[in-house]
């Protein structure tokens, strides 16, 4: 199967036309359509746009056990002119079958990811919110679909793209912890890629922080806990002495965001100077006993620039005054500005529909 027209077929009962758009919330409501692709006997076929709706599984389904699954995360806009844009969705796409390959899933062809995409949101148009901020989230996934309970790569699956409109992201200023225990990802795992079983199993040390007070832990390396990888679900960056400093993705454990390869790009030309390299908690706590930590702020699809107000180390606070930020506002603003179309988007991130 090449590039071809996806077949659609037209949803005869959508929501669109009573939609309340004022009230979007992140993740809860979808749009009138779906994309769907089946992989059976080594090739994908069935490609097609359908209605929006739920589907059956076997009780046995491979993904229901062992979590053969994978996702992305991708955002769309309206622009400044009211154009419909996705913000770097080809980084995306690569980012997907390297998470397919690690969890021993078969790559999806490029042009059913992005032109299945395209085609989606082309027909979803009316669904991507006007309002400055808000968005139409673009949520790709692929899953096992063998009804067999051994343990073994499926030979079947399913990939499918569904979409839901959220509305300007405002997060409160986080807390975070810096986790002493717990681990997101290990050398060697599975940190890298965007499979389901890392989010699963983040929940149980996330909801001990929140007990004691915290929004959020701040991942620390697996082996000796001393050196920070990511923010929850983001990753993170420090203002430490004018400087930008942000963990290394060399060993795996961190995963290679859009958003931070986007910002490390955007501070530089900013002016900063950008590390990317091991940081240790010591080197951070000590920055702070000398005044010299300035900030520390999440980056992702989501959030795109996540303030934080306290950082904690066991009994050691780190405040920070969120009004007085000043690389995590600029970010955000410059971020924003190329999403919208205020400036020029000169390294061709935004692909129109
Ligand atoms: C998705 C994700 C990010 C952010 O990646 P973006 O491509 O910027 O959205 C960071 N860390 C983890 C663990 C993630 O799953």
């Amino acid at each position: 199967m090449s590039t071809q027209t996806i077949p659609v077929t037209l949803n005869t009962n959508p929501k669109l036309p009573t939609y309340n758009m004022d009230e979007i919330a992140f993740g809860k409501n979808f749009t009138d359509h779906m994309l769907v692709a089946d992989y059976e006997n080594g090739e994908w076929k069935n490609v097609v746009i359908k209605p929006y709706a739920p589907f059956e599984v076997d009780p046995s389904c491979a993904t229901l056990h062992y979590g053969q699954t994978i996702f992305e995360g991708i955002k769309a806009f309206k622009n400044n002119k009211g154009e419909a844009v996705i913000f770097r969705p080809d980084q995306n796409f690569k980012r997907f079958n390297i998470s397919a390959e690690r969890m021993q899933m078969p790559a999806i062809p490029e042009w059913i990811f992005m032109e299945g995409m395209k085609q989606l949101i082309k027909l979803e148009a009316g669904w991507i919110p006007n309002k400055p901020d808000a968005s139409l989230y673009i949520r790709p996934f692929m899953i096992a679909m063998d009804p067999f309970l051994g343990v073994r790569p499926s030979q079947t699956y399913k990939f499918m793209i569904i979409l839901g409109p959220s509305g300007a992201y405002f997060s409160a200023p986080m807390k975070i912890l810096i986790e002493q225990h717990y681990t997101r990802a290990t050398p060697g795992g599975v940190g890298f890629a965007k499979n389901g079983g890392n989010y699963g199993g983040s929940l149980y040390p996330v909801s001990l922080a929140q007990k004691n007070g915290y929004d959020q832990v701040l991942w620390t390396d697996a082996i000796e806990h001393k050196y920070v990888e990511e923010v929850g679900m983001m990753n993170v960056m420090f203002v430490i002495d004018g400087k930008i400093i942000t963990p290394s993705v060399e060993k795996g454990t961190v995963l290679k965001g859009v958003t931070r390869n986007s910002a490390i790009t955007l501070l530089k030309e900013m002016g900063y100077e950008v590390e990317e390299r091991f940081l240790s908690v010591a080197e951070i706590v000590d920055a702070h006993k000398k005044g010299l930590f300035q900030e520390v702020f999440g980056v992702g699809t989501a959030a795109v620039v996540s303030y934080i107000s306290r950082l904690a180390h066991g009994e050691y606070i780190m405040d920070f005054d969120v009004e007085a930020l000043k690389v995590a506002p600029a970010l955000k603003k410059h971020l924003n500005d190329i999403r919208m179309g205020n400036i020029v988007d000169k390294h061709d991130w935004l692909v129109h529909i």
